[in-house]
């Protein structure tokens, strides 16, 4: 089974709109008419529609970094799939560490985010991934696969090949502390396996698992040689052409 890497910008709540289009420039520049990674650049929302201006007709997808579940209403403050689907988007991260930890996201509410992008024709790129507290308490598998089972929930085999899941642990987010390929890949196959159990294996075999947690140019092409390591989703080395490039050209 070959996946196509698939390599995304998590830019988080960083840049201006000058410097947002620039930086989307800069990607599409590096990356050219022909790459053979997948690249997806995920601004805040509020520039959502100048990078997807920046990005269009070029080989770079847009992607959001949330999404709210619900059909347009009285939701003060929220976007929904329809709306990022009409900026241009393709993609969406879902269940972000920070958004777990932060905004108290539970893994049902990851679910029905999973399915209002799927309705909404957004591929979901959702995010698990313990803390140091659980991997010191030899609980990742247990973690995971409460949140595999738990954010995946309901969805059917047909769709499930086309999803795309993160594994970034927390203690490697932002913290330059990155995980070992060999830790990685063990988490990567477990992750696969638990895909296989929901979805069966030649499903699971279909769908792309990111890594993601302090990835640089100088660790991807290791990271990205493992078995079940399809991608990477990445936070502060997006934000500068140079090392985003560096990371597309190890995929
Ligand atoms: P990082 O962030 O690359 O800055 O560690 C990754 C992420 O949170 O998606």
């Amino acid at each position: 089974m070959t996946r196509q890497t698939i390599i995304a910008g998590n830019w988080k709540m960083n840049m201006r709109c000058d410097n947002a289009v620039a930086l989307a420039k800069g990607v599409v520049a590096a990356v050219g008419e022909t790459p053979s990674v997948e690249v997806i650049l995920c601004p805040p929302s509020v520039y959502l529609s100048e990078v997807g201006d920046a990005v269009a007709g070029s080989a770079v997808s847009l992607g959001a970094q949330n999404l709210y579940a619900a059909e347009d209403g009285a939701f003060t403050g929220e976007v929904n799939a329809a709306m990022l689907s009409d900026v241009g988007c393709g993609y969406v991260i879902l269940g972000h560490s920070e958004r777990r930890t932060l905004m108290g996201e539970t893994d049902a509410d990851v679910s029905k985010k999973l399915h209002a992008a799927l309705a909404g024709n957004l591929v979901p790129i959702v995010c698990v991934g313990e803390s140091l507290e659980e991997r010191e308490a030899d609980d990742t598998e247990k973690v995971i696969e409460r949140q595999i089972n738990g954010s995946l929930a309901g969805l059917d085999e047909v769709r499930a090949a086309g999803i795309v899941v993160a594994y970034e642990p927390i203690w490697a987010i932002g913290t330059g502390k990155t995980a070992s390929p060999e830790q990685a890949e063990a988490v990567h196959a477990f992750i696969r396996k638990e895909l296989g159990k929901m979805f069966g294996e030649d499903v699971a075999a279909q769908i792309r698992i990111q890594y993601g947690g302090s990835v640089k140019p100088s660790n991807a092409k290791e990271l990205l040689g493992q078995t079940n390591i399809d991608g990477a989703l990445v936070g502060g080395a997006s934000l500068k052409v140079e090392d985003f490039a560096g990371i597309i050209s190890a995929g």
